[in-house]
């Protein structure tokens, strides 16, 4: 038997992982837009206008970085201005920071 063959989540990972299901625990997601980097989401705007109106939503990128620097938590969110509504990814990104900082500037679409 050997521990070795066993992949084992760096406690970073877990650190930002328990954070990312926090806040969706907190501030659920009405909108769920998978790991796919979009900039902008379109959904039924519930408020102005008829419910089946379409409007777009501008993704933002939220950077998380670990405690001890070694990893980052990266997901997209964006909230309507109109109808307060939320689309996040479901699932985030776990980069190495020194590989993939966050981004500066601009961010999908202007
Ligand atoms: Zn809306």
């Amino acid at each position: 038997m050997s521990d070795t063959e066993t992949e084992v989540t760096p406690p970073a990972v877990l650190e930002l992982q328990a954070q990312f299901a926090e806040l969706s625990a907190t501030e659920p997601a009405k909108y769920n837009i998978g790991v796919v980097q979009l900039g902008s989401y379109r959904h039924p705007c519930t408020v102005r206008g008829s419910a089946n109106r379409q409007r777009s939503l501008d993704l933002e990128e939220n950077y998380v970085l670990a405690e001890d620097g070694s990893v980052a938590m990266i997901y997209r969110e964006g909230r309507c201005k109109t109808c307060k509504q939320i689309a996040r990814n479901s699932i985030p990104l776990f980069v190495d920071p020194t590989v993939r900082p966050p981004l500066k500037g601009r961010v999908g679409r202007a």
